[in-house]
C-alpha cells in the first residue's frame, strides 16, 4: 500500500505481524465492509513467498473447520496435507504405550499434518484477493498513542502515521509491541533446542503418529507422506548443538539407531531446524484499543502441537466479539468486546499451557519418583475412561 503525501489513513483494525495468525485473522473479515491493514516488518516477496522451516503443523478438527471458514482450506492441494490416524505416547525405554485412536474422536483421523510454510502460503493467497485487507510491508511500528474515547494512532518507522479503532497485535512470542504497550509475559526458557527436518524410512509409519519422552531426549515422529516423517528431537543445548554439526550420514545414523530401527534406514530429506524452547503466557491479552493474539499472547511448548491451534481458537473468539458488536453497532474497539475475549481466551489456554509446560517437566525429569510418575500417569490416562476423554477432547 502507498500513501500519500502526510496523508494520514484511517483504518477499523490495524494487524502488527503478518505471521499465519494475523494474516487468518484478517481472512476472517473477508466479504466485510472491516477495512484493515496489516503491517509486517519483512518485505512483500518474503511474505508472499515463505520458506520452509521445518515446522510441520498437526492440525486439529477445530482449526480445520476455521480454515475451512475463512476459505483457505479448500485451496491447499490434498497432496500436500496427511492424516494422523493414531497417536502413541512412550516412556523411557519400555514398550508401554499410551494411544489414542481417531474412532474414539468418531472422525476419520485423529488430526491433519502440513508443513507451516504451505499453511502461510496458501493464507498470503487469500489475504491478496480481500480487498479490504491492506498490506503495509517493510516497516515497523514505532509508537502507539491510544485515546481510549476515541482511536489510536500508530506512528509508522516510514515516517508515516495511521489510525485504528483497534491495534491488533501478532508478532511473534517475543513481540516488541506487546513490550511497547507496557505489557508483560510470564516467560519459561527451558534451556533445551529443539531440531525439526524431515526424514524418509524404509518402513511405513501406518499413518501414526509417535512422542517418545526417553530420559535425555524427547522425541516425536509425525506421518507425512510417502514414507517420510517429521522428527523433532528436543534436547539439551549442548547435544542438539553436536546433532546439528552431524555430517549427513552421522545424523541418518544416529536417528534410525535411535528409532531402533523400528522405522528401517533413515534419510534425511532437506535441512535440519533448530528452536529455542521458550514458552511466553502474557499477563494480559488487552489494553486500550489494543488485543494480542497468536503467539503474542500465548507462546506454547510444542511438544503437545497445540501452539497455532489454540492461536486460531484465539482468534475465532476475537473475531466473533467484533461481529457482534458491529451487529450491534458498539464500537470493536471498546473495553466491555476485549474484556470478553481476555476472559474467554484465557479460560481455554491457561489448562493448556500449564498442563503442556507440566507434561514437560515431569517427561524430561530423571529423577527416580518423577520416572516412576511416568509410567503411572501413562497408565492412569490410558485405562481411566473420563480422564483419556479429557486429553480426546483436545484434538476435537
Ligand atoms: C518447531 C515447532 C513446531 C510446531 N508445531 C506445531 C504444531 O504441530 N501444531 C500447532 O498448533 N502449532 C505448532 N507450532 C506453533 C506454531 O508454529 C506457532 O504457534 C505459530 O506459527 C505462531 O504464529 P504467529 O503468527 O502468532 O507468529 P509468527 O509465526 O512468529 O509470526 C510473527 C510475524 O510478525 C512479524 N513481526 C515480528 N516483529 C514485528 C514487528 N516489530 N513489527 C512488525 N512485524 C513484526 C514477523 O515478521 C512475522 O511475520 C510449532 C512451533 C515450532 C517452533
Amino acid at each position: 500500500m502507498s500513501f500519500k503525501k502526510n496523508e494520514i489513513v484511517d483504518f477499523d483494525i490495524v494487524i502488527i505481524g503478518s505471521g499465519p495468525v494475523g494474516i487468518a485473522f484478517a481472512s476472517a473479515f473477508s466479504n466485510s465492509k472491516i477495512k484493515i491493514a496489516i503491517i509486517d516488518k519483512m518485505p512483500k516477496r518474503i511474505i508472499s513467498n515463505p520458506k520452509v522451516d521445518g515446522r510441520e503443523i498437526a492440525l486439529t478438527h477445530n482449526s480445520v473447520s476455521f480454515l475451512k471458514k475463512i476459505g483457505v482450506w479448500k485451496n491447499i492441494p490434498k497432496k500436500f496435507i496427511s492424516e494422523i490416524k493414531e497417536a502413541r505416547v512412550l516412556d523411557g525405554i519400555s514398550n508401554y504405550f499410551l494411544n489414542f485412536k481417531h474412532f474414539e474422536i468418531q472422525k476419520e483421523c485423529l488430526g491433519y499434518l502440513i508443513p507451516n510454510y504451505l499453511i502461510k502460503k496458501y493464507l498470503f493467497k487469500k489475504i491478496e484477493k480481500i480487498s479490504n485487507v491492506n498490506l503495509i510491508t517493510g516497516v515497523e511500528c514505532s509508537s502507539i498513542k491510544t485515546d481510549e474515547k476515541k482511536f489510536s494512532t500508530i506512528q509508522l518507522s516510514n515516517g508515516k502515521k495511521v489510525t485504528t479503532s483497534m491495534v491488533v497485535a501478532a508478532d511473534s512470542r517475543f513481540s516488541k509491541t506487546r513490550k511497547a504497550m507496557g505489557i508483560s509475559a510470564f516467560v519459561h526458557d527451558f534451556s533445551k533446542n529443539m531440531i525439526v527436518c524431515r526424514m524418509e524410512h524404509e518402513k511405513s509409519h501406518k499413518n501414526i503418529a509417535y512422542e517418545y519422552f526417553r530420559y535425555q531426549q524427547t522425541q516425536a515422529l509425525l506421518p507425512y507422506k510417502n514414507n517420510q516423517s517429521s522428527i523433532v528431537t528436543t534436547a539439551s543445548k549442548n547435544e542438539t548443538s553436536n546433532l546439528m554439526k552431524l555430517s549427513e550420514k552421522e545424523f541418518n545414523y544416529h536417528m534410525q539407531n535411535n528409532f531402533n530401527y523400528s522405522f528401517g534406514k533413515m534419510k534425511l530429506k532437506g535441512k535440519r531446524y533448530c528452536y529455542p524452547m521458550v514458552t511466553t503466557y502474557s499477563k494480559s491479552f488487552i489494553s486500550s484499543r489494543f488485543a494480542l493474539i497468536g503467539d503474542a499472547a500465548v507462546g506454547m511448548h510444542p511438544v503437545t502441537a497445540h501452539g497455532f491451534n489454540l492461536n486460531l481458537q484465539g482468534i475465532e473468539i476475537l473475531t466473533n466479539e467484533i461481529k457482534l458488536a458491529l451487529k450491534n453497532k458498539e464500537d470493536i474497539g471498546s473495553q466491555k468486546i476485549l474484556r470478553r475475549y481476555q476472559i474467554k481466551l484465557h479460560k481455554v489456554a491457561i489448562p493448556l499451557y500449564l498442563a503442556t509446560n507440566g507434561i514437560v517437566s515431569l517427561y524430561t525429569n530423571n529423577f527416580f519418583p518423577a520416572k516412576v510418575a511416568r509410567q503411572v500417569i501413562l497408565r492412569m490416562v490410558n485405562l481411566i475412561k473420563p480422564v483419556k476423554k479429557t486429553f480426546l477432547h483436545a484434538l476435537k
